[in-house]
């Protein structure tokens, strides 16, 4: 270790946190100020909060839901998605991405990723195909960007539809150029857990006027005329009220990530573990830096910095590909690459509040690792 390193014993036990909390010093005053107002989703508040997500991720359009997930029940109702329609899937996403699928009475399919990360194989994607096929959702895990691009242009040519599920995503580019820039309509989540937090929360970003006024009117109960089906999922206006205000801090909390994720990784001397390749062209947000191993047993180093009160997200969920879960066991399609990825990484947080000696903490010890 360098001398310019504040000396870390592995002896001296920390828990590192997960969970980002900042304190907003304009929450009150911005819940204040609100309640005087109307406080439904169809408030003046929540226009204001669509009109300044749609600013800051530079697109066209902006719905704000009353969830992430809901924001895929509302896509995937606009893209036209209908029962007995095929949508496509990676199984290396949480079961929040596919329950929607489900739910529209829609049977979802997977595709395997690409061998490097977990943007869809487009090779997987042709082999899936079928004339039932409407969609694909695509989900890059943990902020790391996906060939979104490539995707886009095969879906355009194929004749379906491109979701991004973009949940972990809220500032992660693609040629310099946010992810949603590449698909037909993007779902983000605002749970607490999540880059941008309202508590719960989500929002719909989109190019294409036609897919946010359905998006919108369909969020809406059909805007009750009677002559259109909807259900409601709208946001009310003190969660947009607060998303709003502390979409101000994005930016800069991305940033400090980043550089915590740089800090650590200069740290870090194990030949076995390096960060998941960044595709070209592209910016991770560092919602979670990313490590690839190369252990005999990766588990049991994930094991090691858990005891060691280092949290990883692989754990926590127990990811494995969905097919594995009892309720999805009728889904199984094998996807060998999504299956290894998950083995192959671990997920390490890099969030604003982690201090210089907690990220000091981590890099000792995952270079300290005896394990083979
Ligand atoms: C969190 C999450 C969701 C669901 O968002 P909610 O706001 O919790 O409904 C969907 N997809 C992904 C990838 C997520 O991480």
């Amino acid at each position: 270790m360098s001398d310019t390193t504040i000396a870390v014993s592995p002896d001296v036990r920390r828990t590192i946190s997960d969970k980002y909390r900042p304190v907003y010093a304009d929450d009150l005053p911005t819940l204040e100020k609100t309640l005087r107002g109307s406080i439904s989703g169809t408030s003046d508040v929540v226009t204001a909060y669509e009109r300044s997500l749609a600013e800051w991720f530079d697109a066209k359009e902006a719905v704000a839901v009353s969830s992430g997930g809901a924001a895929l029940n509302v896509a995937l109702y606009a893209v036209g998605i209908e029962a007995g329609n095929d949508v496509l899937l990676t199984p290396s996403c949480p079961l929040c991405t596919i329950y929607p699928i489900i739910a529209a009475g829609a049977n979802p399919i997977f595709v395997d990723t690409r061998t490097h990360g977990f943007g869809a194989d487009p090779e997987s994607v042709k082999r899936a195909l079928t004339p039932r096929t409407k969609a694909i959702i695509d989900i890059p895990m943990w902020g790391y960007p996906t060939e979104v691009d490539e995707l886009y242009a095969l879906t355009q040519s194929l004749g379906i539809k491109l979701i991004l599920d973009l949940a972990h995503s809220h500032g992660t580019t693609l040629h310099g150029r946010p992810l949603s820039h590449f698909g037909d309509i993007s779902c983000f989540s605002t749970h607490e857990r999540k880059p941008l937090a309202t508590g719960e929360g989500g929002f719909i970003l989109t190019g294409d006027a036609a897919l946010a006024q359905r998006s919108r009117d369909y969020s809406r109960f059909g805007n009750l005329n009677g002559k259109d089906f909807g259900l409601n999922y709208k946001l009310a206006a003190l969660p947009a009220a607060i998303g709003h205000s502390r979409l101000a801090s994005l930016s800069e909390q991305i940033a400090k990530r980043r550089e915590n994720a740089r800090y650590l990784l200069s740290k870090l001397d194990s030949a076995k573990v390096r960060e998941k390749r960044i595709i070209d062209g592209g910016e991770p947000n560092y919602y979670f830096l990313n490590l690839e191993l190369e252990f005999a047993d990766n588990r049991a180093f994930i094991d090691y910095l858990d005891e060691a009160g280092i949290p990883s997200d692989i754990k926590r969920y127990g990811c494995k590909a969905l097919y594995e879960f009892p309720v999805l066991a009728k889904y199984r399609r094998a996807c060998p690459n999504a299956e290894n990825l998950l083995a192959s990484m671990t997920t390490i947080p890099v969030h604003p509040d982690i201090t210089a000696a907690e990220l000091d903490y981590m890099a000792a010890h995952i270079n300290a690792y005896r394990g083979v």
